[in-house]
């Protein structure tokens, strides 16, 4: 099974992808998640992505395409797997799609997270993230047992960087102008399911498992 998770940057792409990835035993994929990786790391792809990270730009095209490619040609990945991030670009799609159809394969759901601006800007400000094993939790919404600290693996939680309000802010215009048309794009190919993402993380779930039956 594979699935796409739509929706603007804050909607709770990653937070339902974990649980997906859980319940289902497929991988989850974050494009932003490699990306951190390599910036953590010093790699050369880091610090190419980061000037455009910080900046609430996407990376172009050309890298994250090889690098999601490369993710997905993997072992762990022949029953399928859980995109999140990616794509964000008609090309990303487009470039992902011709992959798929050279496999004989295709997209089997891709899950629109609806969530409106008002509330992104919200999610984004109170995001706190581990930045060891990538776990998200929210001061008000979804808060760690003890504060500060990550309930998986212990580890002090940071504020992304990206997250700044004036970050924010270029994050959600990018989405609406470069990531949004894919909505269209998965809907003509008849894979389309949107679920309200402004529920509770728990029904967000519920209504994601009945699309995935
Ligand atoms: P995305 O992967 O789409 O950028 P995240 O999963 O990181 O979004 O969620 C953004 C923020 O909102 C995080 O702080 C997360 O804990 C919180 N969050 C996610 N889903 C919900 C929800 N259904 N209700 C309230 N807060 C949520
Ligand atoms: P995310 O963790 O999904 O919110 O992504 C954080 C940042 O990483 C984005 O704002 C982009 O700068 C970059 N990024 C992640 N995925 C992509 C992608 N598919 N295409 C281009 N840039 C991406």
């Amino acid at each position: 099974m594979k699935i796409i998770m739509l929706g603007a940057p804050g909607a709770g792409k990653g937070t339902q992808a974990e649980k997906i990835a859980e319940k289902y035993g497929l991988p989850h994929i974050s494009t932003g998640d490699i990306f951190r990786k390599n910036i953590k790391e010093g790699t050369e792809l880091g610090r190419e992505a980061k000037g455009y990270m910080d900046k609430g730009a996407l990376v172009p095209d050309e890298l994250t395409v090889r690098m999601l490619l490369d993710r997905v040609s993997k072992n762990d990945c022949k029953e399928g797997y859980i995109l999140d991030g990616f794509p964000r670009t008609i090309p990303q799609a487009e470039a992902l799609d011709a992959e798929l159809t050279k496999l004989g394969e295709k997209i089997d759901y891709a899950v629109d997270v609806e969530v409106p601006d008002e509330n992104i800007v919200k999610r984004m400000s109170g995001r706190r993230a581990c930045p060891k094993c990538q776990a998200t939790y929210h001061l008000e919404f979804i808060p760690p047992k003890q504060e500060g600290v990550c309930d998986e693996c212990g580890t002090g939680l940071v504020i992304r960087d990206d997250d700044k309000p004036e970050t924010v802010q270029k994050r959600l215009s990018v989405y609406h102008e470069q990531t949004q048309p894919l909505i269209d794009f998965y809907g003509k190919k008849n894979v389309l399911h949107t679920v309200d993402g402004t529920q509770d993380v728990e029904d967000v779930f519920k209504a994601i498992k009945d699309i995935l039956k």
